[in-house]
């Protein structure tokens, strides 16, 4: 057992601290306040190739492991979450794109999304169902060689943006059970009858909007049905989510860790009663709780991300990472909150956005008691871990 980077990873984390030292820290506060989009930053994302990470390198990706993805997720995410947000979504897409698209749908898509000219995410929630996705309404009907979509997805992140976006639709509304009637299809972003209707004003995740997308008997070719079988949709999203809730696990173990060091700087900085607050022993309880669930989160993280590499279904490791890691951002932000004082609530330091960046941790590619159906489910199946 290796519970340590290669080198490679190690060389990787660095420029990606780099990165976030030079182009996201600088600027992170006053545009996340002014709700500034933040465009210099995707541009240099795109210099990077930070579009490309989990495209396949035979397609002019990075073809990231998923251990080097979580660090990544890590890192932005200390600097800025909603940063990792735009290459969140986009990066589950790219990667189910090209483990089931078809040759043609992977040869059209992936090289420019590999580059970010063309960007993407991924619609699944409508307004009357995130959690329940076999409940959507959005209906797709075959008419000759494409299919007539219509319905409303909402919280699409990065729809604003993007060039072509996976969709959740149903193909067949009657089948039993309900999800052999789903598919996935790519619609074009410029197709008649699609309309980003409007942003959804939220606590936190500022930098890149989470839009209502509404679709009116939008005209989408046959050959936009992702692996070119209707009915494999859930699964495929399925798949997707398990990696798309590391990269959550991942984000908020950067958020944690941004808060134990922002809190440990502070602590030893700061003096009340003629001490700095460090020498407390109050103070230094709660920054070991927080050191060490971080940790733990980090590990976890890794874990599942380790597995998910070799080659193994992860939807139980991944499910405990995402749910136990957005917990310790919560708590852990929190706690760091409380060892700053006062200016911890101050818009003058960053401690209240990784308070309000937090609790998304806990509901984006899944609340966590979907977490824990799923944990449940794999236990049921395949017994506890040994
Ligand atoms: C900022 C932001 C960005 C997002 N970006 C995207 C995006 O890019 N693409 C996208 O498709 N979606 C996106 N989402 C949507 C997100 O995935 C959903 O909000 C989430 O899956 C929960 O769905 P819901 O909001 O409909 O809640 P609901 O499903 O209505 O859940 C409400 C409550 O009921 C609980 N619940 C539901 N079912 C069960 C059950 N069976 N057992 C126990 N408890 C249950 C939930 O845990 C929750 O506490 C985003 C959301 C936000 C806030």
């Amino acid at each position: 057992m290796d519970f340590e980077l290669s080198e490679e990873q190690v060389a990787f984390r660095k420029v990606i601290q780099e990165f976030v030292r030079d182009h996201i820290r600088p600027v992170a506060r006053e545009w996340e306040h002014a709700g500034t989009y933040p465009t210099p930053i995707v541009a240099k994302m795109k210099e990077m190739g930070l579009f490309g990470i989990t495209v396949p390198e035979e397609f002019g990706g990075l073809g990231l492991d998923t251990v080097s993805m979580a660090i990544v997720f890590e890192e932005i995410s200390r600097g800025w979450m909603g940063i990792a947000g735009i290459i969140g979504s986009h990066s589950l897409s790219t990667r189910m794109i090209a483990r089931v698209g078809t040759d043609e749908q992977r040869t059209r898509w992936l090289p420019r999304m590999a580059t970010g000219e063309v960007r993407t995410g991924i619609a699944l929630t409508e307004p009357d169902a995130g959690s329940d996705l076999q409940g959507i309404k959005t209906r797709a009907v075959r008419d000759g060689d494409s299919y007539v979509v219509r319905g409303t997805k909402t919280w699409i992140t990065n729809a604003r943006h993007a060039g072509v976006l996976p969709v959740l639709v149903k193909t067949d509304p009657n089948a039993e059970p309900a999800h052999r009637g789903m598919s996935v299809l790519l619609v074009e972003m410029d197709a008649p009858g699609v309309t980003v209707s409007k942003d959804l004003g939220k606590l936190g995740y500022k930098g890149t909007e989470s839009s209502e997308v509404v679709l009116d008997d939008v005209r989408v070719p046959a050959a936009n049905l992702l692996g070119g079988v209707e009915g494999q949709g859930f699964r495929h999203v399925a798949s997707g989510l398990e990696t798309g809730r590391i990269n959550i696990a991942a984000r908020a173990v950067g958020i944690g860790q941004e808060a134990l060091e922002q809190a440990l700087a502070y602590a030893k900085e700061r003096k009340a009663f003629g001490q700095p607050i460090a020498d407390f022993q109050a103070i230094q309880l709660k920054l070991a709780d927080i050191a060490t669930e971080v940790q733990a989160a980090r590990l976890l993280t890794w874990w599942a991300a380790a597995r998910t590499d070799a080659g193994r279904r992860t939807d139980m490791e991944a499910g405990m990472a995402k749910l136990f890691a957005s917990e310790v951002a919560i708590r852990a932000s929190l706690e760091s909150m409380r060892i700053h004082g006062g200016y911890g609530y101050s818009t003058e330091l960053d401690i209240e956005r990784l308070y309000r960046d937090a609790p998304l941790m806990a509901i984006g590619e899944g609340t966590n008691d979907i977490q824990r159906l799923v944990i449940a489910r794999g236990l049921l199946r395949e017994g506890p871990l040994t």
